[in-house]
């Protein structure tokens, strides 16, 4: 019966930090922040800088969406 209460009690202290955690992503999303951003870039095409990781790249060039990645293709 002990046995059945410890693993109950890490099972709710495994949620509790799963929820924080989600909490925690959330706000630094709603911040503005990315975790682990790389490098900058800029678009080729409004000059917007972008996290790398996000960007459209093209050949040698970025873009910050697929509306500008098409338009500098014409
Ligand atoms: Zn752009």
């Amino acid at each position: 019966m002990n046995l059945i209460r410890l693993l109950l009690l890490a099972l709710a202290i495994w949620l509790f930090t799963l929820v924080i955690k989600r909490y925690l992503a959330l706000a630094r999303r709603k911040r503005g922040e990315t975790p682990r951003i790389g490098a900058m870039v800029r678009c080729a095409v409004c000059g917007l800088h972008v996290p790398e990781a996000e960007a459209l790249k093209r050949h040698d060039q970025y873009f910050c969406s697929t509306e500008h990645r098409d338009q500098a293709s014409v």
